[in-house]
């Protein structure tokens, strides 16, 4: 026999539609909270690879984008400015983004082509000059994925998609409004279909995929 507060719970959980099974005494708030905490801090490994000057390393980066000290060093040098060779902090937003993808493709390399951009030419307004943007690919996995993966799961970024020179754009803009693109024939074409889509919600693209 059930305890009567169990059985309420159970109840009540089958009430709300759950399909999964729960613990039927919940973690306390702290426990939670440590969690996540350990989650947060754990790092994760990425790594990169220049495809420009054709190096490899690898480095430690936490799930809120944090790494030590020398680590922060050497990802400011890695993703310096290849023109003037100046460097500066990368935004820690966008180094949790690439934290993310790091351990959701886990032990794929990550090529980067362009990070940091101070040149003369480059945009005042660039993302790449606040050392907020990362234009790179992944061995073996396809950009589309990458690409709805990212848009589909944050906000305040920009995605762009480069299928012609094979990476993906990604930045991290607070406050501002998100921005999509595909990047063909020399022009950004903005609000492309693949962002529409990726946002949809699930049912949406079931029934239009003709699944249930
Ligand atoms: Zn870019």
């Amino acid at each position: 026999m059930l305890p009567i507060l169990l059985k309420i719970r159970l109840t009540t959980m089958a009430m709300a539609g759950w399909t999964t099974v729960a613990a039927p005494v919940p973690l306390p708030l702290d426990a939670v909270t440590l969690a996540y905490q350990a989650r947060a801090a754990t790092p994760v490994e990425v790594k990169l690879y220049d495809e420009n000057l054709h190096v490899s390393a690898t480095v430690l980066i936490d799930h809120l984008g944090n790494s030590d000290e020398a680590t922060t060093k050497e990802i400011r040098h890695l993703f310096r400015c290849r023109v003037t060779n100046h460097e500066r902090p990368i935004a820690r937003r966008s180094l949790m983004m690439l934290a993310d993808v790091a351990e959701m493709y886990e032990g794929r390399t990550i090529e980067f082509v362009s990070v940091y951009r101070v040149q003369r030419g480059e945009s005042l307004t660039s993302p790449h000059r606040d050392g907020r943007a990362i234009d790179f690919r992944i061995r073996g996995v396809q950009l589309r994925t990458i690409r709805d993966y990212l848009w589909s799961k944050y906000t305040e970024v920009g995605v762009g998609w480069y299928p012609s020179e094979q990476f993906i754009h990604m930045d991290t803009r607070p406050t501002m409004h998100d921005t999509s693109w595909t990047f063909l024939k020399g022009k950004n074409h903005y609000n492309p279909y693949w962002a529409e889509l990726a946002r949809q919600p699930q049912p949406v693209l079931q029934a239009r995929r003709g699944g249930v």
